[in-house]
């Protein structure tokens, strides 16, 4: 699966990965921890805990591509390659 972590780990819970995730209508690109379901607007929202309360729709997973299209490329960290490396391979 192509997926892209945006924060490690997720102030929330501590023990999830926050996702880039779509919105199925509006196509725009959300941080979202599947651990606790918790969504942001941006991953700047992130540190500073201010959810989303717009609707959002799943729209699944936005891949790398996507994400830096969505100018979200400066988000990823060095070792975002390797976590989802891990994550194919079934680790956590
Ligand atoms: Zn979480």
């Amino acid at each position: 699966m192509d997926c892209v972590i945006i924060f490690f780990p997720c102030p929330e819970c501590k023990i999830g990965s926050v996702f880039a995730v779509k919105d199925k209508n509006s196509n725009k690109i959300y941080a979202y921890c599947e651990e606790c379901d918790t969504l942001w607007k941006t991953p700047e929202d992130i540190s500073e805990r201010r959810y989303l309360t717009e609707e959002f729709e799943w729209g699944g997973y936005a891949s790398l591509k996507e994400v830096k299209k969505f100018g979200w490329g400066k988000y990823i960290g060095n070792n975002n390659e390797n976590m989802a490396e891990q994550r194919k391979a079934g680790g956590r």
